[in-house]
């Protein structure tokens, strides 16, 4: 017997966001400030062609949809209850207030009833918005690609993550400048559909502080934590400080996350950072590769390295920081907002003990550990050393001997091996010869999904070969487990090919 399944026209719509906080009077419209508004109503520019390409099934199920064409997730049409819109927002970009930014490139369709709550679905790349500043409002397939997987495959590590439903080709070609060195070429577009319960950021705050209009400010806060935070409460210092506390915690949850895997975001500015703590807005994100926690993909952001992965956790707190800033003039007592900070850095730090404990074996984190860590943390630096792999390979070890490890090295000739051996033996000593290899295994994927195992399905995709990406999706779907079948293939350090390739050592806000 088959269970009833939605379409997108029959799914319960809602405008809760709409209803609820003060938006732009005009509908569309060219680019421009809008000052006072959380939204502006704004309709998808259908795409020539659209077809749906990559599908998620568990998405899908989530909403109980039916698998459509691609003509109403490419943006097409609108059906339903859908009552499409942009949200304003600002932020921080690099340590810079940039004032209004908003959703240029994104358009939400609706806030729709799934088997676990409401769920927006949001499109990216299908139009101008009012908030398009100078672009095109478009995405091109190569970057699309990246979000769907990336945002995927995320959820399954198990971090806190936006999801991906579908992603749309839309047959029309979008000039993008990859490199920004001048060489600008026609690329194939795409359109992603996108689901979280909102894309509300920590900018979609700061922009009403910063612009003195407060009322909005208030009405926005109830509004989220009514809806998002229901058990809080906006009401009165007490209220707003704990709320904030939650939202500190989600953030330094997913940050924790995000270093266990070696996952870098590449972009933290305050407009990319979710009030839910969701990993958000996949651009020129990477996985550490070879152990160097100093490296970040984002080329714009390659002589500061401001959001390398070894400072991710200190970026989140400055976020925080901006975020608190922002709610200041709802309290009475701001000095208050300091907890919240310690809330910040008190969650990171348990959850990064907890983290490193299983990441090693070790029943519980000591404080005596902390040399144990730091040494690993140094002699995986050394030489060039695959992160993913060392870890996963240290969850099946039988006796405290590089060797066994040796193909976490690129080159097996320069391993350190007195160095490994005595560390190896300290930690062997510490687990009493018995690390909990199990949940091990659980803190240690086997595969992420690696610049360049994105590269080769874009390259394929690129050509209309949408068979890697769809292999990828799979394999990505269980990330702890051995699926020796794709062994071969994806368990693999870096190739040489793509040691200097852009799009998988360098990676551009271009998208
Ligand atoms: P990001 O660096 O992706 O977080 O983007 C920063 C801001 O630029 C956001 O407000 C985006 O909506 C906007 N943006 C980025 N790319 C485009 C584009 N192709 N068209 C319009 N707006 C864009
Ligand atoms: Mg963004």
């Amino acid at each position: 017997m088959g269970v009833a399944k939605n379409t997108l026209e029959s799914l319960q719509w809602f405008s809760r966001f709409l209803d609820e906080t003060p938006g732009d009077e005009e509908e569309g419209g060219s680019p421009r400030r809008i000052p006072n508004v959380c939204w502006s109503r704004v309709n998808p520019t259908p795409p020539p062609s659209p077809k749906l390409e990559l599908w998620s099934n568990e998405m899908a199920d989530e909403l109980g949809l039916e698998r459509p064409d691609g003509q109403i997730l490419g943006g097409g049409k609108i059906v339903g209850g859908m009552d499409p819109y942009a949200q304003r927002y600002g932020g921080h970009q690099f340590g810079n207030w940039a004032g209004q930014l908003g959703d240029g490139r994104a358009i939400t369709l609706g806030e729709a009833q799934g088997k676990n709550g409401i769920l927006e679905l949001q499109l990216k790349g299908a139009g101008l918005t009012p908030y398009s500043r100078f672009a095109d409002g478009k995405a091109v397939l190569r970057s699309s690609i990246r979000e769907f997987l990336c945002s995927e495959a995320m959820h399954h590590l198990g971090i806190p993550t936006t999801r991906a439903l579908s992603l749309v080709s839309t047959g029309e070609s979008v000039i993008r400048d990859i490199m920004y060195d001048g060489n600008p070429k026609p690329e194939p577009g795409a359109v992603v559909c996108r689901v979280a319960p909102s894309f509300l950021r920590f900018g979609s705050f700061q922009i009403h502080t910063n612009s003195g209009d407060i009322p909005t400010l208030k009405n926005l806060v109830e509004h989220t934590v009514k809806h998002h935070f229901a058990n809080h409460s906006a009401d009165g210092d007490e209220g707003l400080i704990s709320w904030l506390k939650h939202v500190a915690e989600q953030t330094a949850n997913m940050i924790s996350h995000w270093m266990r895997v070696g996952f870098v975001h590449g972009v933290m500015n305050t407009d990319n950072m979710s009030i839910h703590g969701l990993t958000i807005d996949y651009g020129p994100y990477g996985w550490i590769e070879d152990f160097n926690p100093s490296w970040t993909p984002n080329t714009t952001d390659a002589t500061t390295r401001r959001y390398q992965y070894g400072q991710q956790p200190q970026i989140g707190a400055w976020n925080v920081a901006r975020l608190l800033e922002a709610i200041g003039p709802l309290m009475d007592e701001k000095e208050r907002l300091y907890e919240v900070l310690d809330t910040y850095y008190d969650t990171f730090e348990q959850n990064n003990k907890s983290m490193w404990a299983a990441k090693l074996g070790l029943s519980k984190y000591l404080e005596s550990d902390e040399s144990l860590i730091s040494e690993l943390i140094a002699l995986l630096q050394e030489v060039e050393t695959d992160m993913t792999i060392f870890f996963h390979k240290l969850s099946f070890v039988e006796s405290p001997n590089i060797e066994s490890l040796e193909e976490a090295f690129y080159d097996p000739s320069t391993i350190p091996v007195e160095g490994w051996n005595k560390w190896l033996e300290k930690w062997w000593d510490r687990t009493n010869a018995t690390p909990n290899q199990e949940e091990m295994r659980k803190a240690n994927p086997k595969y992420v999904l690696r610049n360049w195992m994105a590269q080769l399905a874009i390259d394929a995709a690129e050509k209309g070969d949408y068979s890697i990406a769809e292999e990828l999706y799979e394999l990505l779907k269980n990330p702890y487990d051995e699926q020796s079948k794709y062994e071969e293939r994806w368990y693999q350090k870096r190739p040489e090919w793509a040691r200097n390739r852009v799009g998988c050592s360098m990676l551009s806000c271009s998208s």
